[in-house]
């Protein structure tokens, strides 16, 4: 069995042992290409969906690109449209300080990239297309109960299957997940195989199909990581003398990387459960509709973070893969936002009510 939470986190645990009090199990994918069966729980595999129901399409208003050529007054405007945006940006980044040094330093390259890189002569402008052929929605994940201990079920049902609208959305970014949540023995004849796809935005928004090697971890809250010393800002999902001395223990000097509690307290890569991740700024907290907050369902993540703190210590037979190669590094090919999460959350009281969706 893989095991890949960070020796480290002993440390972090002998200096806060309160945390475990607040700890809840996560289930760590590990995606790996392979082909998978309706039985199996996979990522971007066929699912066990019921003969009589229809497959899930999306009939918002989706987006269509046309591309032009552009002038070279129209040019050189969106050339310095682009500088200023990604000015603004960097300039927002540098405030929050060094609570999101790999964010600064990208955006850094990016402004770099605008200023002195080619301008384009061809623009791609979006429009709304008001009715079109409804889009159908592609396989997420497939995840029974018998393969996620810990994972807390809607009632009643063992199986959750979550697909998504591969198109681009008039009313905002990213995909447009769906999740269902079933009981198996209810389901008497399966459908044979899933619709074609009939329109997709870009190939990193259609999950390649890939077996799963669920490993148990534990997660501990989400913590305000803004290192502003004039800053009092708590996300207060631990008591406020707690996440103060973590955050205290946290800015301390010499304190290496991997040794972060954002590092040891969040597992990296698709994930299901657990809690949110630590950030400058809590929007990632929301509550539902009904007023009981909400709690991850699924975190999809362009990269599996192959080398750094969350590397195998047991489990010689699982194939991990070389953190140099990307095709390793990115298992699922899945890329659907600009820093590669996407989140859906549940409610926590009753995880058939609305879900949210977040990207970072
Ligand atoms: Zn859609
Ligand atoms: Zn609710």
């Amino acid at each position: 069995m893989i095991s890949t939470t960070p020796a480290q986190r002993a440390l972090l645990l002998a200096e806060f042992p309160e945390l475990l009090d607040f700890a809840r199990p996560a289930l760590r994918l590990h995606p790996r290409p392979g082909v998978t069966e309706i039985g199996d729980s996979s990522v971007g595999g066929p699912l066990l969906w019921p003969a009589d129901e229809p497959w899930p399409t999306c009939t918002e208003p989706h987006l269509v690109e046309r591309v032009s050529t552009l002038s070279t007054e129209e040019s050189a405007r969106r050339h310095e449209d682009s500088i200023a945006r990604r000015r603004r940006s960097l300039e927002h980044l540098e405030k929050l300080g060094g609570a999101v040094p790999d964010l600064v330093e990208q955006a850094r390259a990016a402004l770099a990239k605008a200023e002195f890189g080619p301008r384009h002569m061809v623009g791609v402008s979006r429009e709304a297309e008001p009715s079109g052929e409804p889009v159908v929605m592609a396989p997420v994940l497939q995840l029974f109960e018998r393969d996620a201990p810990g994972i807390a079920f809607a009632d009643d049902s063992d199986l959750v299957q979550v697909l998504w609208c591969p198109a681009q959305h008039a009313s905002g970014l990213g995909p447009r997940p769906v999740v269902f949540w079933r009981r198996v023995a209810e389901i008497d004849a399966c459908r044979e195989a899933a619709p074609a796809l009939n329109r997709v935005f870009r190939d990193s928004w259609v999950p390649l199909m890939c077996v799963v090697h669920p490993e148990s971890v534990l997660e501990f809250p989400p913590i305000c990581t803004l290192e502003d010393e004039t800053s009092t800002g708590l996300f207060g999902l631990l008591p406020a003398s707690l996440e103060t001395r973590i955050r205290e223990w946290d800015a301390a000097e010499n304190l290496p990387e991997e040794l972060s509690y954002v590092r040891l307290a969040h597992a990296p890569g698709w994930k299901v459960g657990g809690w949110e991740f630590s950030a400058p700024e809590d929007d990632a907290l929301v509550d539902c509709a009904c007023g009981a907050p909400m709690r991850p369902l699924l975190e999809t993540y362009s990269n599996e973070e192959l080398a750094g703190p969350w590397s195998p210590s047991s489990g010689p037979d699982f194939v991990w893969g070389d953190p140099e190669n990307w095709t390793d590094q990115e298992p699922t090919g899945v890329k659907v936002a600009r820093n590669g999460a996407l989140w859906i959350r549940i409610c926590s009281v009753n995880p058939r009510h609305p879900i949210d969706v977040g990207l970072f």
